[in-house]
């Protein structure tokens, strides 16, 4: 079967800076992720490289920043009370860690830690970066009515409930 929107697809990937031969992620040393297709639920580079694939293919692709994380954003810096982060105490500058927003958790660098309020930066953490996918796609299958209502995959390596 080959992927196409509304499918689910399997896959391990790597990523690295062009410039890198060690990964800054690798999903190889644990398990697969899933993804249903067609639902913004991947940067869109990667989302086109799947289209098209079988399980058991292997293959890398390079991703412009806008394709991948998008363009870093000097402006999303924000200043958040310490009472939305899960341990205020030990934050320090330079680290990544989540705050809780209404569209959910949300990874954060921390630029500065205050007395009651922390600023952090909001981009992704690889934003503004091109990057080097290794991507093996290990199943290609359709997806559940109940997967296409929520509009994202369930089962091992998809969305838990
Ligand atoms: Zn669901």
């Amino acid at each position: 079967m080959q992927s196409d929107s509304q499918h689910v697809v399997r896959f391990h990937y790597r990523v690295f800076e062009p410039s890198s031969a060690e990964p800054l992620l690798s999903s190889f040393e644990g398990d697969p992720i899933s993804v249903l297709l067609g639902r913004g639920g991947l940067i869109p580079g990667l989302e086109r490289a799947l289209l098209g694939r079988s399980a058991g293919e292997r293959f890398e692709v390079d991703l412009d920043a806008a394709d991948a994380y998008g363009e870093r954003r000097p402006e999303l810096t924000q200043r958040v009370p310490k009472k939305h982060f899960r341990a205020p105490a030990s934050l320090r500058a330079g680290e990544q860690t989540y705050i809780a927003t209404r569209e959910g958790r949300r990874a954060v660098t921390v630029k500065k830690v205050g007395m009651s309020v922390v600023d952090v930066d909001l981009n992704h953490p690889l934003a503004g970066k091109d990057l080097h996918f290794e991507i093996e796609v290990v199943e290609v299958r359709e997806a559940s009515a109940e997967e296409i209502a929520h509009g994202h995959a369930h089962g091992p390596g998809g969305h838990r409930h």
